[in-house]
């Protein structure tokens, strides 16, 4: 199988290391998906090089002319949706209705972009001196290193790639080892429609290598990072030291409330598709739940009678509920947590199990695990599990479930149902999180508005929405002095 190379500078192009590696189906690990790059330092930074040319083109470039290519990136990707949709779930595991909505969204992250390159906004005010304007305008960054996960290998790409382009930045993209195949087909999408050679730049290989050049190269102007709190902690340091413009999109811990009054149908739905949906490797999956006393037995029969339901298996058959973890990391990691939640006291009250036999030792499948009798101070109650596992938590009231809902470092997407308004807005006023459903679960966003979390979830400016453009760009403040003659 011939191997996938780097996009730079508007040619495929093989590592200077000589070095590839391949990856596999989760679903069936002995099924090799592609062979990659192994890139190093090196060819990050020819491609950064790379990019700095293709900047001269695309900040002379009017921004709706920009928009122009996104559109038709955009149009390309509607056509090739179904494969791209095959392609996450073949590379990543998820089920393949999420596979399908992933593309949705980047489709709309492209539009919504496209559409900024008519706006672009910067303002006049009056100035304080006479026969003067004042005016502020907006430039790009420069080179801009876009550092994304696997979990969804095309929308957060497309989320950083887009806005990033209609600002006028020249990028260096750096997908997750494990998912770099729709970065490919993401770059054959852009040169297909255009794109000048040296604007995006693909560079495949081990983050501790690619990333930390793009995080050393003085180059390189800005970072968009989504990723571990772990790594984004330490990359938002190094950056920090070489005064990089950075935003770091990091993990969750997030949590649902159900009230007594809570429509509990509505609830359970937002529920299980939030803590089981993709195989609970979203950053907005819903991983705890704090169910106020009065309803919780009720709750909790309800809640195992539905998860028991989930039906799981490759994520390419459109009936499966939860696929395969993306990894044996993963998996690992899932298995372990579920033992230390064992180890703590709390009661697996539902599933967790290694699945093993037929299919399922062809991949990476654990069963959704619900956990009872969970107190604040446990790790299953405070770590980012990236799994199907979800705690319950019991509380006597609201105040007290705000306050478990706010006893982690994160702070990325929490929920609460009721239909008393007044809890609703307290609730609102006072959890920690960047964003806030009411009535809904903690999955997702749209376009059109920032997304990002607090605390160790997130750091600098929020991504899509108006947000995007304020991150991709630097405001310029123009001063004209037009007097006939010297004062
Ligand atoms: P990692 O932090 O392990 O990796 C993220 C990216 O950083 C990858 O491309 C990785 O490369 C790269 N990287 C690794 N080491 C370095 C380094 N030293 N310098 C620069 N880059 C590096 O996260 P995962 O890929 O495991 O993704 C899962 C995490 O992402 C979860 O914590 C999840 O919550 C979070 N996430 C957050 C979202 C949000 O918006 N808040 C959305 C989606 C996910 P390589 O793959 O080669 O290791």
């Amino acid at each position: 199988m011939a191997a996938h190379k780097n996009y730079i500078g508007g040619k495929w192009v093989e590592s200077v290391t000589g070095k590839t590696y391949p990856v596999h189906n989760p679903a069936h690990t002995d099924q090799v998906v592609g062979e990659f790059q192994t890139s190093g330092v090196e060819d990050t930074l020819t491609a950064v090089a790379a990019a700095k040319e293709g900047l001269v083109t695309w900040t002379n470039t009017p921004a709706p002319a920009r928009a122009n290519i996104i559109y038709k990136a955009l149009e390309i990707l509607g056509r090739r949706a179904e494969e791209l949709a095959e392609t996450i779930t073949i590379e990543e595991g998820k089920p393949i209705a999420d596979a399908r909505g992933e593309v949705k969204r980047a489709m709309a992250i492209m539009e919504y972009a496209a559409g900024e390159g008519r706006r672009m906004f910067g303002y006049t005010t009056p100035s304080e001196l006479p026969d003067t304007v004042a005016y502020t305008v907006r430039r790009p960054l420069g080179v801009v290193g876009i550092i994304t996960p696997w979990n969804f290998p095309l929308a957060i790409p497309a989320w950083k790639i887009a806005p990033a382009l209609i600002c006028g930045n020249a990028l260096v993209f750096k997908p997750a080892s494990a998912t770099p195949l729709s970065a490919v087909k993401l770059m054959e999408i852009f040169e297909e429609a255009g794109l000048p050679a040296g604007v995006l730049n693909l560079v495949t290989g081990p983050g501790g290598q690619v990333g930390t050049a793009l995080v050393e190269s003085p180059d390189v102007k800005g970072i968009s990072f989504t990723g571990s709190t772990e790594i984004g902690t330490e990359l938002y340091s190094e950056s920090a030291k070489r005064l990089k413009k950075v935003q770091a999109e990091m993990g969750g811990k997030n949590a649902v409330i159900v009230l007594s009054d809570a429509d509990m149908d509505k609830a359970m739905n937002g529920i299980v598709q939030g803590a089981f949906g993709s195989t609970g490797q979203r950053c907005t999956a819903t991983s705890r739940v704090i169910v106020e006393e009065d309803v919780y037995d009720r709750f909790m029969t309800e809640l195992i009678e539905r998860t028991s339901k989930l039906i799981i298996g490759d994520g390419l058959d459109a009936s499966m509920d939860i696929a395969p973890l993306a990894s044996q990391n993963q998996k690992d990691k899932v298995l372990e947590y579920i033992g230390i939640g064992t180890e703590e006291g709390a009661e697996l009250a539902f599933g967790g199990r290694n699945m093993t036999g037929g299919e399922f030792d062809e991949g990476y499948y654990v069963e959704p695990a619900v956990f009872t009798g969970v107190t604040p101070d446990m790790r299953i109650a405070q770590e980012e599990i990236f799994g199907p596992v979800l705690t319950v938590f019991k509380a006597k009231d609201l105040k007290e479930a705000i306050g478990i809902a706010n006893s982690v470092e994160f702070g990325l997407s929490s929920s609460v149902y009721t239909k008393d308004i007044t809890k609703a807005y307290e609730y609102i006023n006072t959890v920690e999180t960047g964003m806030v459903h009411v009535n809904a679960s903690t999955l997702g966003g749209e376009v059109h508005l920032p997304f990002g979390g607090l605390n160790s979830s997130g750091v600098g400016q929020r991504e899509q929405g108006t947000a995007a453009v304020d991150f991709f760009s630097e405001v310029i403040t123009v001063y004209i002095d037009h007097s006939p003659e010297a004062s």
